[in-house]
């Protein structure tokens, strides 16, 4: 024997009453998309092609033309270099959002963790501090909690609603405290029959065969379109995009093709704005956070590398743009702010309450939620 009808139809009733009631308190619509670009100098953000490593010799800066590059990036101001090297950033996302960490105008950025290079950085973005026991940048999970895990577990989302996808197996890794959590799509994974689609199978197909300089990482053009595909496909809530060839191109020390690939990434960002805002799913509900792991060096000597001691590569940026962010442009006599701000940050945008996530973690960027 079960239990009598009527009394089934007013527990299914009550289940119905809290569903559409949990359904409804859900009001905040909104979406958050976290696009990282691997190492990337605030010397070349805020001031486009640096005066010392164009004129430092070939040894140095690795220029193979310097001709070329000079035409393509020098200009004599640094607001008509940065806006030529990323004319979408500077011209179209900077005046409608907020970016901070020029220093020259007393907006300072930095990492604190103590290790300067790229799986403490992304844990410390992704958990809201440093954490003591990633020393190294080995493919293993970490028993930390991050904001992408936090977001799935309290929103109550679905695997696909959540998404990590990026150049770099590290990211996977970096991603969540546990396999299989949500959506994690490393540098040459394919895509679960299931959730793709011709165009994907097309995508992963090509970035299996563009090679690559190192075998963890898969070409940031073809990453990115996939992650356009799965965004239009399957819409997450939140969508982390890792992309990774700055870090490469200058580890080769390869300063033209550095300026050439910040200048691509420019039109890839302005193509993911632009396709945000043709969807009705993410128009003018979606925050777009851009930020890096690292600095690098600061001289023509060592801007090519990064790790502690290398001064410089504690120095980063993040970018903001969205429906409740101010537009505040490049930010100056700003409070300091850390790499730790980014978690929490992301979360103020979804109506979550940081603390709850990890009271430890740095708090949301100052003056970046738009007074109701
Ligand atoms: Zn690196």
């Amino acid at each position: 024997m079960g239990i009598q009808p009527a009394l089934a139809r007013a527990a299914g009733a009550l289940i119905c009453t809290f569903a559409f009631a949990s359904a409804a308190a859900d009001v905040p619509d909104r979406h958050v998309i976290l696009l990282t670009l691997d190492g990337v100098r605030i010397q070349e953000l805020f001031a486009g092609m640096d005066a010392a490593i164009a004129n430092a010799p070939e040894a140095d800066s690795g220029i193979y033309e310097i001709e070329v590059t000079r035409g393509r990036y020098w200009r004599d101001t640094a607001k008509e270099r940065r806006e030529v090297l990323m004319p979408f950033f500077w011209k179209t996302l900077a005046p409608a959002g907020m970016v901070l960490g020029n220093q020259a105008l007393g907006s300072k950025v930095t990492v604190r963790n103590d290790q300067w290079f790229s799986y403490p950085g992304y844990s410390e973005i992704l958990t809201g501090e440093p954490q003591a026991d990633v020393k190294s940048n080995d493919f293993v999970r970490y028993p930390h909690e991050t904001v992408l895990d936090y977001i799935h577990r309290t929103l109550e989302l679905q695997p696909t609603e959540v998404a990590q996808i990026g150049s770099w197996d590290g990211f996977k890794f970096a991603a969540s405290q546990k396999d299989g959590t949500f959506f994690m799509n490393g540098a040459y994974d394919p895509v679960p029959a299931e959730l793709s689609t011709p165009e994907i199978e097309l995508l992963g197909g090509l970035r299996r065969q563009v090679m690559q300089l190192w075998e963890e990482s898969s070409n940031d053009a073809l990453t990115f379109r996939i992650a356009l595909a799965y965004l239009k496909k399957h819409r997450p809530r939140v969508l982390w995009l890792g992309l990774g060839q700055s870090d490469d191109w200058a580890h080769a020390r390869r300063y033209d093709r550095l300026l050439d690939y910040l200048h691509l990434v420019d039109g890839l960002i302005a193509e993911l704005w632009q396709t945000l805002q043709s969807l009705d799913h993410y128009r003018g509900r979606t925050t777009l956070v851009i930020t890096t792991d690292h600095g690098r060096g600061r001289t023509p000597a060592d801007w090519a590398e990064h790790a502690a001691g290398i001064e410089g590569s504690q120095d980063i940026w993040i970018a903001i743009i969205g429906p409740d962010t101010p537009a505040l442009g490049e930010v100056r006599d700003h409070p300091d702010v850390t790499q730790s701000d980014v978690a929490a940050t992301m979360l103020q945008y979804l109506d979550l309450d940081y603390r709850k996530f990890n009271p430890d973690a740095g708090s949301p960027v100052p003056g970046s939620l738009r007074p109701d």
